[in-house]
């Protein structure tokens, strides 16, 4: 038996990981207390233990909750249109977040702010790591290639490679041909994936009791290290994405969550917040994956087979918070080089950021290799380089808080589509007992 209130004190720990991280960060560095310093540094592979525990289920529970999840549909026809309204609710949101990005940063101008010693200042100190993302981004495939490579070669080798698309593919792929067997059969296979998903459940919570510990110790380790001067000279930047991501998450989510999914939006925000504090500390959308789902599924009450649907393709396809901030990024970069950019040149940034972050794996740092995409789209090839050396010093931060977005995008569509399935959500009371009886 668990006790009563255990899902609310985990979400209060975690939390206070995080206020406590930052604060013992902020001291060591501000105060210059060298040891401190060290200390919390040294704490890290605590942090990447846990990044790595929680990855470690990725595989097994994508695997196991989409083959029972698309077997048990019932007929293909609902997986097609699941499907469809799935992809066409990312692209929509998307577009409305890149939109808004747009919009704060026509408004506020953020890059006029910054004057050309500080640019040249910053530009010196991160060229050689732009350098290096320029060359992944280069390495990049082309689209048709992008599209060839959803269908693997292998799955064993996509799941190896943590090819999350290419899995997705083939599972559902698999799924939809075991719904066709000899029920006898049928039933087989899937009490079999059922097992492996249950056992999945559990490890997530065993995994999770270690989640303050973890982030307490991934952000003192970042905060000890960068400090916040960086923040400070790129603040305006730094400001114009947050207060996007902000509209965005106060307007289009909580206009979603309330109209089409018909929740109180407060309250949604309060039961899945274990999820984005998750995205936050570990800054990959892929590791919070089956945190995503169990939240989903336990707090909203989505059902196994929209949740397991639409959440790993959400953590693979639907960037929101990415799109937007590469739309700031854009024209933070455009306007300290005194560049205008048209209107037709906005609408191409609506349109490849769009596609960029649907290109984005769930992984740290994916958004910024690729901006490169977004920048030599709009004309801004020559200022690849050094545009990207002028913001990668705050793009850790900024990269917890658009992941936070990301996650929370993909929630709010598994709520939307299952009410648009007819299903009945709702916040479970917190005394209930565990989904997966244990025993
Ligand atoms: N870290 C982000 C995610 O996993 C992607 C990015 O914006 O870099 O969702």
């Amino acid at each position: 038996m668990r006790p009563k209130d255990v899902r609310m004190q985990l979400h209060t720990k975690i939390l206070l990981g995080l206020v406590l991280g930052t604060l013992f960060g902020f001291l060591a560095n501000v105060l210059g207390i060298t040891w401190l310093q060290q200390t919390l540094v040294a704490l890290e592979p605590i942090g990447t233990a846990f990044i790595r525990l929680i990855t470690m289920i990725v595989i097994p529970l994508v695997v196991a909750s989409l083959m029972v999840g698309t077997a048990s549909l019932g007929d293909l026809a609902k997986l097609g249109r699941i499907g469809g309204k799935t992809v066409g609710f990312y692209m929509c949101t998307t577009a409305v977040a890149v939109t808004i990005g747009l919009l704060v940063s026509n408004l506020f101008r953020p890059g006029s702010r910054i004057d050309d010693t500080t640019r040249d200042s910053l530009s010196a100190q991160f060229s050689g790591d732009a350098a290096d993302r320029m060359t992944l981004a280069e390495e990049a495939p082309s689209v048709m290639d992008t599209l060839l490579n959803i269908i693997p070669r292998n799955p064993v080798q996509a799941a190896a490679e943590m090819d999350l698309l290419s899995l997705i593919f083939f599972t559902i792929v698999f799924a939809a041909a075991i719904s066709v067997i000899a029920p006898r059969r049928r039933e087989a296979v899937i009490t079999f994936f059922e097992g492996v998903n249950d056992a999945s459940m559990v490890v997530i919570d065993w995994v999770m009791k270690l989640a303050p510990y973890a982030v307490f110790a991934l952000i003192a380790s970042v905060v000890a290290q960068f400090g916040l001067d960086l923040l400070r000279s790129l603040l305006a930047y730094s400001g114009v994405v947050v207060l996007g991501l902000a509209i965005h998450l106060a307007f289009t989510y909580g206009l979603a969550v309330r109209f089409l999914a018909k929740l109180n939006f407060l309250e949604f925000l309060k039961r899945i917040a274990k999820a984005p504090l998750v995205a936050f500390s570990t800054s990959s959308s892929n590791a919070t994956l089956p945190v995503t789902m169990e939240t989903a599924e336990e707090e909203v009450g989505v059902s196994k087979p929209v949740s397991s649907f639409v959440l790993p393709l959400g953590a693979t396809i639907n960037m929101d918070g990415t799109a937007l901030y590469q739309a700031v990024a854009v024209m933070f970069i455009a306007q300290i080089y005194g560049i205008d950019l048209s209107v037709a040149q906005q609408l191409i940034i609506v349109l490849t950021a769009t596609l960029a972050s649907i290109g984005a794996a769930g992984v740290p740092s994916a958004g910024i290799i690729t901006l490169i995409i977004v920048l030599n789209a709009v004309g801004l090839g020559d200022q690849v380089q050094a545009g990207i050396a002028l913001i990668l010093g705050v793009d850790r931060i900024l990269d917890m808080i658009r992941t936070s977005v990301n996650v929370t995008g993909d929630i709010t569509a598994a709520s939307v589509i299952a009410r648009s399935e007819g299903e009945e959500l709702g916040f479970k009371p917190r005394t209930k007992e565990p989904a997966v009886p244990v025993g």
